[in-house]
């Protein structure tokens, strides 16, 4: 099946999943967390998968059977391994452009050095770069990429494609407990992601069963130390971690706004304090919240924060 959903996305909004991968999985990177299942083809060459003409087809065929309230925000290449690996990814997005949607392309970034997947990914709206590693030591651990690849050639490549493109463009970090969940990895990343200068940059956890049965998802402690880190440099980073929040305002139902923002990010003790007078509630909204597990405590350089809680689907 080559399109999928909408499906809801936090990023997004209303997603149309496209696979431009043909099975079985084929990726450059084996990371440990992969929910997608085993790399069975690793490999850094470019192949042609589908032709774009008809992954153009069936867009233009799953689009007409969406109703106006289904109707995609985004038309997203989420693949069966890596999406740049397909040699005509860059014939597609200009296709798909026609159906005056913009395309967004969550790619691993391994391969931005290489000229034509450069050039193709400048045409895309939306693209989510992986940083999960400051380091090789790291990078090697946790994406267990092809041999054939280089640490510094990546970095280097994503650099400059970030340098130059002109769409939206994010970063996402999966944490993996015990293995890159380490302040000096989240100092080395968040110097990273200054330079590449994401609009959003996303933390995210693993929501569904990882390749390695030992992978185990950072707790919320080391996310809010993360989130931490990543805002004293500046960076505005947001939580992937299975919530879509969708609102981060004041709506006026307070447990509402409270699970929508820590859903996002941690919320200091003074700035729930503040929504909690805002909105003529009582602190026991917040102790009613965490007795239900929904969020909790987590503290950081001696303050209060207050995140969402998480349940795996394991
Ligand atoms: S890059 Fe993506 S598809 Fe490839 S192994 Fe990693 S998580 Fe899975």
């Amino acid at each position: 099946m080559i399109t999928f959903g909408p499906v809801p996305s936090r990023r997004l909004g209303k997603s149309l999943g496209i696979n431009n991968i043909v099975s079985p999985k084929t990726c450059s990177y084996a990371c440990i967390y992969c929910q997608v299942g085993e790399t069975l083809i690793q490999t850094t060459g470019r192949k042609s998968f589908y032709e774009p003409e008809l992954i153009y087809k069936k867009v233009g065929q799953h689009l007409e059977k969406l109703n106006a309230e289904n109707f995609p925000d985004y038309l997203t290449f989420v693949s069966n391994g890596e999406p740049t690996l397909d040699i005509n990814l860059g014939k597609s997005i200009k296709l798909l452009k026609k159906f005056d949607l913009p395309v967004a392309v969550i790619i691993n970034s391994s391969l931005l050095w290489d000229d034509s997947v450069y050039n193709d990914m400048l045409s895309a709206d939306w693209v989510s770069v992986k940083m999960d590693a400051g380091n090789e030591y790291l990078w090697k651990e946790v994406n267990r990429p092809s041999p054939l690849l280089d640490y510094e050639k990546i970095i280097n490549g994503i650099l400059y494609f970030t340098s130059r493109f002109q769409g939206k463009l994010c970063t996402e970090t999966m944490l993996i407990e015990g293995v890159n969940d380490n302040d000096e990895n989240f100092i080395s990343l968040a110097e990273l992601i200054k330079e590449i200068n994401p609009s959003t940059a996303y933390l995210a956890i693993p929501i569904r069963p990882p390749s390695s049965k030992e992978v185990k998802p950072a707790s919320l402690d080391t996310l809010n130390r993360a989130w931490q880190i990543f805002n004293d440099k500046k960076i505005k980073a947001e939580f992937l971690t299975g919530f879509e929040g969708t609102r981060t305002g004041y709506t006026g139902n307070i447990y509402e706004d409270i699970l929508n923002i820590t859903a996002v990010h941690p919320m200091r003790e003074d700035m729930l304090n503040e929504l909690l007078e805002k909105d003529n509630a009582a602190y026991e909204v917040v102790e009613s919240l965490i007795r239900q597990k929904l969020i909790r405590v987590s503290v950081y350089n001696g303050k209060k924060f207050f995140l969402r809680n998480y349940h795996l689907k394991m």
